[in-house]
């Protein structure tokens, strides 16, 4: 595979692999497996939405989808916290801006670009995405755009977040837990048995870390330089990872500069194992350490997308690694923070927030506040969700109807039989919507 235009490489061997929805390392390596791709200068094409940067996206043909992040420099909140160079990437629903992502957050990056993955590597596999909500939502709505299908998975008290602004869900297969996000995940692992179906991958994922990489890569067009620190709210920090390597990545091109960025991250207290685990300086998340009370802590959030348990912190090339040779750091946000500070962005800049992207805002306000950043420094505020009022006032939302319910209490013996019929039924008549993908 000589001139494949991209490989993956394991970080632990640096064994080079050929792609074929390959989401670990053969040989066994807890490592994350990282895009390499053969074009080192990066083309801006235009008129294809993310896929204008698709010469760094892990697929060969693009979707047509419109969908992509915008960067801008902000005036009046930069003003209001003394900064001079603050520039913000939207990933959410704000005509005004020119950006149309109607489900108003960035994991609309991620599911273009793994559904395409799929379709070229999986082996005409349905693909099975377990999520609290927004990474669902996404899918389920390039699912409808495309005619791919997809089976969600997602707790039953997050159901509400499953809309799509299209009538037509045909390609969805939702599934409600009745339990949490790490049952979702669970359930998720039990289900991918069935012949049919593939698991999405998470945080292992390349097309969805390279899919979130474009925010970073439209900042870059956009500011013609790095930034020197970049802002985001984090749960399992997947988008972070992502945001680093996209830095790598434009450093090797050389034309946005050689240094790289600050990553400052930052979670919801109280729950906030990664937070934890970093100001007491560990690789490891430890549980009774930095997760007491997982239930408790996470009813409490304000930005509770954000109750990730098993986040990526230690594996090879994850959250621990990117803060440690990025010069990073994690701030821990209290409700009362965001809220302050949400209130401030939306006063000044003019758009709604999702309460994960008023996380970030209030981290940045606090390294303002401690010195931590200058005022003359570039920064990049990755605001990752946002105008859901906006798209209210424009579009009429529609439920996606749950297809099944599922207890995880009987996860052991869940009735895969049974799903495997339901899914199979759902697959035939999915074979012909299937053949309505628009590629460009
Ligand atoms: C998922 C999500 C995040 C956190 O992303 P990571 O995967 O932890 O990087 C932040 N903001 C919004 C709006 C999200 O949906
Ligand atoms: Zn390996």
């Amino acid at each position: 595979m000589q001139n494949a235009k991209y490989q993956l490489r394991c970080l632990e061997c640096g064994k080079t692999i050929t792609d074929r929805y390959t989401n670990t390392c053969p040989e066994g390596h807890d490592s994350l497996l990282r895009t390499v791709y053969k074009r080192k200068r990066i083309r801006r094409l235009s008129g294809k939405g993310m896929f204008d940067y698709i010469d760094w996206l892990p697929v060969e043909e693009a979707l047509s989808i419109n969908a992509c992040p915008i960067t801008y420099k902000s005036a009046d909140f930069g003003k209001e916290l003394g900064l001079k160079n603050l520039y913000i990437s939207f990933s959410g629903y704000w005509p005004e801006k020119s950006v149309f992502m109607e489900t108003c957050t960035f994991k609309e990056l991620e599911a273009p670009p793994t559904l395409q993955r799929a379709k070229e590597g999986a082996d005409r596999k349905i693909l099975v995405v377990a999520s609290a909500g927004n990474t669902s939502r996404a899918f389920a709505d390039v699912a409808s755009m495309t005619g791919m299908p997809v089976v969600a998975i997602v707790p039953k008290s997050s159901i509400h977040r499953m809309w799509t602004t299209t009538e037509n869900h045909d390609c969805i297969f939702l599934i409600s837990v009745d339990g949490d996000y790490s049952d979702a995940i669970a359930i998720s692992k039990e289900i991918v048995k069935i012949d049919a179906l593939i698991e999405e991958g998470g945080a292992r994922n390349v097309a969805r870390r390279d899919g979130m990489g474009v925010v970073e890569l439209e900042a870059a067009f956009f500011m013609k330089v790095l930034p020197n620190y970049y802002f985001q709210a984090v749960g399992s920090g997947t988008g972070a990872i992502a945001a680093w390597e996209a830095f790598i990545r434009l450093i090797e091109d050389g034309r946005f500069g050689q240094e790289m960025p600050g990553i400052v991250i930052s979670q919801n207290l109280p729950f906030a194992p990664m937070f934890s685990a970093w100001q007491d300086g560990r690789a490891e998340i430890i549980a009774d350490k930095d997760m007491s009370n997982t239930g408790e802590a996470i009813e409490k959030m304000y930005a509770d997308v954000l109750s990730t348990r098993n986040p990526p912190y230690s594996v090879k090339g994850g959250v621990y690694d990117m803060l440690g040779s990025s010069n990073g750091r994690i701030y821990g946000i209290t409700n009362e923070e965001c809220k302050i500070a949400e209130k401030l962005f939306e006063s000044e800049e003019g758009i709604d927030l999702d309460p994960a992207a008023s996380v970030a805002c209030a981290s940045l306000i606090k390294a303002v506040d401690e010195g931590f950043v200058k005022k003359e420094d570039k920064i990049l505020l990755n605001i990752t969700g946002g105008g859901y009022k906006r798209l209210r006032e424009d579009y009429k939302m529609y439920e996606i109807e749950e297809r099944m319910e599922l207890n995880p209490c009987s996860s052991v013996q869940l009735p895969l039989d049974e799903i495997e019929r339901e899914v199979k039924e759902f697959e035939s008549t999915k074979l012909l919507a299937s053949r309505r993908v628009v590629n460009v």
